[in-house]
């Protein structure tokens, strides 16, 4: 029987409002006015700048406040990131680590973890990667075979992880691996290791360049790679629950539908105020879909407040949000009058160089479908 999924609508608290003038404020002081290049959450890396929003407590603003967290509401983590995505600053260095490391952290970790880690993610001085996808493991992630063999005080580490993003800046990866089960399933047998990526030996970290020429991810090589026992996150075996868990926080915020933004606004400053039928058209069309993604967005994030795990909700928001971002540059290059204007070009294009890859990462279009079909009992 088919099921329905259920957006309740969200206002935005006052506190949450109240809190985007000061992102503003604090985006113009500190990068100066001029216009930045993209919205991209996954093309920037500027530890700096990480610093200074943990300075301001804001990373892990809804985590609790004993271990610096500022336990503050996902509505105004939502404003904060929002703001910050829509004025392309660069929050790549620490996005992991905020989004999604740190609450698996809260929810698995053990205690010594959680106060290790966490303080230092907050002040914006550590960074982590995800190590999921292997050369023959993307989609069907419980196929991986990175093993993790018992030994002496911890875990040997054997196997090839791909397209981990930010490892060869980052200081931590958290890794999907197999570890010895008596079972058969395929989901039994996989745990998750806290690789330290700048201090470990049998080690290799590969970047690989993109379709934008940048290195933004890599191949990780592990050749009996030691990890100390004390690295492991949550149960050996509990791995696929713990990694499904995470996809709530992965898949639903505004970095899944703002990718393209900056080429938005600079499109409305080419059209300029006296656009054609067409043009207004097309234009009022884009801001409509862009509003209603982000109320499915917020109301994601009011799930996330009431403790519960929008996979099936926060996959809905990716897989449209993906799309529309994608459509985003296409658009704006039929639409835009004559060449446009340096900036407008430079945003263009560096969009379109980048945007192949929202459908892609973090799970593909198909798989996305395949789940919110389950979702909806038609599967
Ligand atoms: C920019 C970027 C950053 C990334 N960062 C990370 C990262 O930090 N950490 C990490 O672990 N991974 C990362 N990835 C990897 C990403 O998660 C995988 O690329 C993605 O899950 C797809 O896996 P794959 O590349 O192995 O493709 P495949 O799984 O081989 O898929 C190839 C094609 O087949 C389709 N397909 C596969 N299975 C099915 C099916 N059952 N039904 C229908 N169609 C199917 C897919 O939809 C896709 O179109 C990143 C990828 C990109 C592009």
């Amino acid at each position: 029987m088919a099921t329905a999924l259920t957006f309740d609508p969200v206002t935005l608290p006052p506190a949450a409002e109240a809190l985007r003038s000061e992102v503003r404020q604090f985006v113009a002081e500190t990068l100066g006015n001029e216009h930045r290049r993209n919205s991209d959450f996954g093309a920037s890396h500027d530890p700096e700048f990480s610093r200074a929003l943990g300075q301001r407590g804001w990373i892990g603003m809804t985590w609790p406040t004993k271990y610096g967290g500022g336990g503050r509401s996902f509505f105004e983590r939502y404003v904060m990131t929002e703001e910050l995505l829509a004025a392309g600053a660069p929050v790549g260095a620490h996005w992991i680590a905020d989004r999604q490391s740190g609450p698996l952290l809260l929810r698995y970790g053990t205690e010594a973890q959680r106060e290790f880690f966490l303080p230092k993610i907050i002040a914006g001085e550590c960074f982590f990667s995800i190590g999921m996808s292997e050369p023959d493991s993307g989609s069907d992630l419980a196929s991986v075979r990175t093993t993790a063999t018992p030994v002496e005080g911890g875990w040997l580490v054997n196997g090839t992880k791909l397209w981990s993003s930010g490892a060869h800046r980052n200081h931590y990866m958290i890794t999907l691996v197999r570890t010895p089960t008596e079972s058969e399933s395929r989901h039994a047998g996989l745990s998750q290791l806290i690789v330290d990526l700048r201090n470990s030996s049998g080690l290799t970290v590969r970047p690989i360049t993109n379709l934008a020429g940048d290195a933004e991810f890599n191949e990780v090589v592990f050749e009996d790679c030691f990890v100390p026992a004390d690295r492991l996150v949550g149960e050996p075996g509990n791995g696929w629950e713990q990694v499904t868990s995470e996809l709530g926080y992965e898949r639903s915020g505004p970095e899944r539908f703002l990718s393209a933004f900056r080429v938005f606004v600079e499109l409305l400053r080419e059209v300029g105020p006296k656009p054609t039928d067409h043009q207004a058209a097309v234009l009022g069309r884009m801001a409509a879909h862009m509003m209603t993604l982000r109320n499915m967005s917020i109301s994601v994030a009011g799930m996330l407040e009431s403790n519960r795990n929008p996979v099936v909700e926060a996959a809905l928001v990716k897989e449209l949000g993906n799309n529309f971002e994608r459509e985003v540059p296409e658009i704006a290059r039929l639409v835009a009058p004559g060449g446009g204007s340096a900036l407008f070009r430079q945003t263009l294009e560096d969009t379109i160089l980048h945007a192949p890859s929202f459908t892609i990462r973090g799970g593909t279009r198909e798989i996305l479908r395949g789940m919110i079909a389950r979702g909806l009992g038609l599967r």
